[in-house]
């Protein structure tokens, strides 16, 4: 419906997702999008060096150079919109050469490659979901207690109106709760494979925004939307399955009933955490969020069922009879939604796979709030604290020559300007001002 009563095109937008983890794309009409996806859309490569702001960082291309986005039609989303408005139309690409090759900047061509590596290398598959928290502005809630029936019939319309959405959008949506904070709610969805995972982290993002602007409300995933209230997670969880498609994260004897796989697997995650917190919590204010005592994790470590820990073993309920039936899994918790899902769970899968190949033996389980350990403690199980600050996670990045090294050069080279650049155009913001920008922006 159009509100002059003139005739309206159906568009879609050829769709990828940056750097900074915002989805930008260019539309074309819907009828041409089979062509399209034999020969893409051009796009200017410098274009990957845009902050989330209006500004862009200096970048190895300027004006010379294409990037070929080619649009993958298994990842297309068509959800309508019931009062009539534009539908939220969009379909992921792949960044190409014009030779039809992978593009080096483009962030599902970094996961594709990862995935493939730990195929080859070991076999596994990897599996994923996410659950994500906002900040729902807009809705009345007059003081609801968190997690309250309250909060959730407040939340109620958004709610059924989101989940309806993500189904629509092929998504699998689990729950929809509201959280801890006022106006802070999250969806969780079922897992899926890889690639397809982080296909979905960005689905879900967007339409989590689309229902709630169509409902005059402003969803915001920024890692923290106002101060004194608590943060935004994306936590990250994940799984294994083995060439013959069997469950291979369990083993009911191994170390926190981990397979040696995924023990080594863990143990290569956090060995690289404070490396890995530069691509998965890479804005200014992902350290206002991340830190101990919020349950976003301050320190690398693994805890069984501790969500304190950077990563967890969450435990499936025993009397049920078959673990992987009911899930045994690892949960990455210092990751927020102003990352890219690609190369988040890319640096994972190679972090993991660097734990896989040398054979890292399985981080102590740590069983409570490592905060509360004396320094001592922590430093006997090696537990590290977690970055406090974007420079000082960039900082470990660059320390850690491996982690580095697993980004492919032009990419890392480009990721840090960007994220440098960031750091520059908000360095004399005020904490609200900082908040406020992000909040917008994601
Ligand atoms: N909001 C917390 C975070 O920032 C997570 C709370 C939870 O465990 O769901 O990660
Ligand atoms: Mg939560």
């Amino acid at each position: 419906m159009t509100t002059h009563g003139e005739a309206a095109h159906d568009l879609v937008l050829l769709a990828w997702n940056d750097l900074v983890g915002l989805t930008r794309g260019r539309g074309v009409p819907l009828e041409a999008l089979d062509e399209r996806s034999r020969k893409g859309i051009n796009w200017a490569k410098a274009g990957q060096a845009l902050t989330p702001f209006d500004d862009i960082a200096d970048n190895p291309w300027g004006p010379v150079g294409e990037a070929h986005m080619t649009p993958d039609l298994d990842t297309q989303v068509l959800v309508p919109d019931p009062d009539g408005g534009a539908p939220l139309s969009f379909v992921l690409c792949d960044g190409l050469e014009a030779d039809g090759s992978p593009w080096d900047c483009c962030t599902r061509g970094f996961l594709r490659d990862a995935l493939q590596r730990l195929e080859a290398e070991t076999g596994l598959r990897l599996r994923a979901a996410t659950e994500l928290e906002f900040a729902l502005n807009g809705i009345p809630l007059r003081g609801t207690p968190p997690f309250s029936l309250g909060a959730f019939q407040a939340g109620g319309a958004f709610g059924r109106a989101a989940i309806a959405a993500l189904v629509q959008a092929g998504v699998e949506p689990e729950t929809f709760e509201p959280e801890f904070g006022t106006s802070q709610f999250e969806i969780c969805c079922a897992p899926t494979e890889g690639l397809a995972a982080a296909d979905r982290i960005v689905v879900m993002r967007e339409t989590i925004r689309e229902v709630a602007r169509r409902h005059g409300l402003h969803a915001s995933l920024s890692p923290l939307t106002a101060l004194g209230v608590p943060g935004n997670g994306a936590h990250l969880h994940f799984s294994f399955l083995d060439a013959e498609g069997r469950p291979a994260t369990h083993d009911p004897a191994g170390h926190g009933g981990l397979s040696a796989t995924a023990a080594a697997f863990a143990a290569g995650v956090v060995a690289h955490m404070p490396a890995l917190c530069a691509i998965t919590a890479p804005a200014p204010v992902s350290y206002k969020r991340i830190g101990p005592h919020h349950w976003s994790s301050g320190y690398a470590c693994l805890g069984g069922s501790n969500r304190e820990a950077g990563l967890r073993i969450v435990e499936p309920r025993r009397h049920s009879g078959d673990a992987e039936a009911t899930g045994l899994h690892l949960e990455y918790r210092p990751i927020d939604s102003t990352c890219s899902p690609y190369l988040a769970l890319g640096m994972l899968v190679h972090a993991g796979l660097r734990g896989i190949r040398d054979g890292l033996a399985p981080p102590p389980l740590v069983g409570r709030d490592p905060d509360d350990l004396s320094p001592q403690e922590r430093e006997a199980q090696g537990i590290v604290a977690l970055p406090g600050s974007l420079e000082a996670a960039l900082e470990a990045l660059e320390a850690d020559t491996a982690a580095a090294g697993w980004l492919p050069p032009r990419l890392r080279e480009v990721f840090v300007a960007v994220k440098r650049k960031e750091l520059e155009m908000t360095a004399g913001l005020g904490e609200p001002e900082l908040l406020a920008k992000y909040a917008n922006a994601y």
